[in-house]
């Protein structure tokens, strides 16, 4: 980057309008070339660290230098999850709209703790969260005007703490909040399956249940929970005299995508009166589609809801929104009201502050980038950017069947292909390390049913058809001869 005109020094509103172009323009370069780059190429470990100095700078630097420091050196350890060929992990979208939105909330620069430190911080996030649950098809109980509402947290894991946090609170009759874990006479016991993600039992670590009692159920052959061993669990628990208190649900395993039955879990959690919670990380976005609605089987039975518009919506990284039935537990379970906090609008009751549905005080405005998002893409380019994509992941799945040597693992049931080759192992190590090492694109493995499985996540905002082709090609072609 070249930006010698950018001033030295603390950036008065000029300075920061030349720096803040340059560096829009270095953003825009960067993603309008982006498909020239190997996708994931990796520095040996430290040498990133290797070209920084060892102390911060005594004297403040150009901005210009810095910049040209993001080519010099972040570019060097750089992993391309805005790649065409990004097919690792999960998607993790950022359209510009978002970036916009993120730098407007960044300019903006507010906290909304409180609904009284920025009261459009407040309502903005509840009213787009609102115009969420229309857009998915949840139920009318995830809105605000009923007893229960929406909140953006950073991520799902936060998400499933805070829920768990309730949970546990409601088992208890709050005397766990009270008193702590040590005088509860029961130990409380949590659910989930053997296929979700690592966040269920880090949530289950922090909030004081103990990985002991987090019951991890078995799978089927499509990776959604067995809701009979659930209920087995369960039953099993009680009669030792623990206190089942919380299930989590999910919708699109971090694995294979499996989908587990939320209405029969929803049943089980009825019938013994525990928190019924539902990640939907990546794959609840799909729900924006009629089509493909089962994603949100059994909401209406769920105590909350939550799914990441940071990975296949295109929010960039933070945004996850949690849905809740009834805000008053959960607020009840997280609110500690010192005396600085207190304010007319709070004592009046008419209002929300978010503080006490989430684990931090401090919150950003990290409503704006969902908002720009949502207004800018438009509900009916939300809805063809996923039916892209799950087509796009449909049509390699058929190419996949077709192969001799190849096996799909699952069938997709949405935008993630699971593929294993018939050779073994080994022979799917030697698949995914040929496809990875052709730098157009990357994929990631998992275990399943002790089974090594090469993903291929679609859902990169940069990702067409053609990209799709050259790496079914590659794949297949490196396939006959793993
Ligand atoms: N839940 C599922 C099913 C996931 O696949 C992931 C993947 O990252 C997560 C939770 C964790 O999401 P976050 O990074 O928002 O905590």
């Amino acid at each position: 980057m070249t930006a010698q005109h950018l001033q030295h020094g603390p950036l008065d509103a000029d300075g920061f309008r030349r720096a803040g172009h340059a560096l829009i323009d270095w953003i825009a370069d960067y993603r309008e070339t982006i498909a020239r780059r190997e996708v994931a190429h990796l520095p040996p470990p430290g040498a990133i660290r290797a070209l920084l100095p060892a102390h911060a700078p005594e004297r403040g630097e150009p901005i210009a230098e810095i910049l040209a420091d993001l080519d010099k050196v972040v570019m060097q350890g750089i992993v391309h999850w805005q790649h065409p060929g990004w097919f690792a992990y999960f998607p993790a979208n950022s359209s510009f709209e978002s970036i916009l939105g993120e730098l407007a909330s960044a300019g903006l620069g507010v906290q909304g703790m409180l609904w009284s430190t920025s009261p459009a911080c407040t309502e903005v996030e509840t009213h787009v969260l609102d115009w969420l649950v229309h857009a998915l098809g949840l139920p009318d109980r995830f809105l605000s005007s009923g007893a229960g509402g929406g909140v953006l947290q950073d991520t799902a894991s936060s998400a499933a703490l805070v829920a768990l946090v309730a949970a546990r609170e409601r088992a208890t009759g709050f005397a766990s909040d009270a008193h702590g874990l040590a005088k509860t006479a029961r130990a409380i016991t949590c659910y989930t399956s053997d296929q979700a993600h690592s966040s269920i039992e880090k949530a289950a670590r922090l909030a004081g249940i103990g990985k002991e009692f987090l019951r991890l159920i078995p799978v089927d052959a499509k990776g959604a929970m067995r809701a009979d061993l659930l209920e087995q669990e369960i039953a099993r628990d009680r009669a030792l005299g623990h206190l089942p208190a919380f299930v989590s649900a999910t919708i699109g395993t971090t694995g294979v995508n499996g989908i587990d039955p939320v209405d029969d879990i929803a049943r089980i959690c009825r019938a013994h009166g525990v928190w019924l919670h539902v990640d939907a990380a990546m794959s609840g976005t799909a729900a924006l589609c009629e089509e493909f609605r089962f994603v949100s089987a059994g909401a209406a039975q769920a105590d909350s809801w939550c799914f990441n518009p940071h990975k296949w919506m295109p929010v960039n990284f933070d945004c996850d929104v949690l849905w809740i039935a009834d805000r008053a537990e959960l607020v009840r379970a997280l609110s500690v009201l010192p005396e600085y906090l207190r304010n007319s609008a709070t004592e009046s009751g008419k209002v929300i502050d978010y503080r006490d549905w989430q684990i931090p005080l401090g919150r950003r405005f990290r409503a704006l980038k969902l908002w720009f998002v949502l207004r800018s893409f438009g509900l009916g380019g939300l809805r063809a950017l996923v039916r892209e994509h799950v087509e796009m992941a449909q049509d390699l799945a058929e190419r996949v069947r077709g192969h001799a040597r190849l096996d799909l693992v699952v069938e997709p049931p949405l935008n993630l292909v699971c593929i294993a080759h018939k050779d073994g192992d080994d022979a799917t190590q030697r698949l995914i390390d040929a496809v990875n090492r052709d730098g157009r694109f990357f994929v990631s493995h998992c275990r399943f049913h002790g089974r090594l499985v090469l993903r291929v996540s679609i859902g990169a905002l940069a990702t067409t058809r053609e990209h799709v082709a050259a790496f079914t090609d590659t794949l297949l072609l490196e396939a006959s001869r793993a």
